[in-house]
């Protein structure tokens, strides 16, 4: 599906950085390389940036470090940072490549590395989620702020617009072929009911979003955050799928 619909999926987490850096008084230009009508060519562009990053997962590495390449040519001492992750598994890769690799949530650590971190830099993690500002959607070009085709699959186009969201950050369970441990370390943060919902009421009012999918690890994870999640949901008429290990659904949760 993904090869169909390259911008499926909004770059969450590179939006979360860059509306910390906004936060923080920088000016950020952000470019969604998977969408068709963007190219590296355009980055050069904009010559008077003072640091690029890229994310990455393991799959788009290889390309992340073609589009380094390209901006060293051009721009020799402007320092690349990579995040993402590839960046938080393989993060000595990556360091061999990049002037900083960021690993694990970026919004601290990307804040050192303006400052002047190198290497690979890690920070620790934010207690309280709720006190980082939405992702910076509106930094997308506005036809690839919203999804048509965010439940995935032919099948499930509509002309509805769709996004997605995620109220929670890591994961208490250790599969073996899961990279989610490596990230966040089997941690996991919740964001209140109010702040998650008053995303979703948002992205509804600036973009016409009414279906969402819910990115968390496991979404299901607390049953009474969930049925009050559902209270605040229920007069605004949407629609969500949501990712959970089966072993959280039962009646309970299925009926809030
Ligand atoms: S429950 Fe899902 S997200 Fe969590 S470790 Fe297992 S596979 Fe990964």
């Amino acid at each position: 599906t993904f090869l169909l619909d390259p911008l499926m999926y909004p770059p969450l987490g590179a939006l979360h950085i860059a509306s910390k850096l906004l936060q923080e008084g920088h000016e950020v230009k952000f470019f969604d390389l998977r969408d068709y009508q963007m190219g590296v060519e355009n980055l050069v562009v904009y010559p008077q940036a003072d640091l690029y990053g890229i994310t990455a997962s393991t799959s788009g590495y290889n390309e992340a470090v073609k589009i380094k390449n390209t901006l060293k040519k051009i721009r020799r001492l402007v320092p690349v940072v990579i995040g993402g992750s590839h960046a938080s598994v393989r993060p000595e890769e990556c360091n061999k490549e990049f002037d900083a690799t960021i690993v694990g949530e970026g919004e601290t650590s990307i804040m050192k590395v303006i400052d002047g971190a190198r290497g690979i830099v890690t920070s620790p993690i934010i207690k309280d989620i709720d006190t980082l500002p939405y992702p910076a959607r509106h930094l997308l070009r506005q036809e690839a702020r919203v999804s048509y085709n965010i439940f995935g699959g032919q099948k499930y186009s509509t002309n509805e617009a769709g996004s997605t969201v995620t109220s929670t950050r890591g994961c208490p369970f250790e599969c073996s072929y899961c990279c989610s441990p490596c990230i966040w370390a089997g941690k996991i943060r919740f964001r209140s009911p109010e702040n998650f919902v008053g995303e979703i009421k948002e992205i509804g009012e600036k973009y016409g979003a009414k279906r969402f999918k819910f990115v968390d690890d496991n979404f299901p994870l607390k049953k009474q955050r969930i049925i009050d999640i559902m209270d605040l949901l229920e007069p605004m008429d949407i629609q969500f799928r949501c990712h959970t290990k089966t072993s959280l659904v039962n009646q309970e949760v299925l009926e809030a």
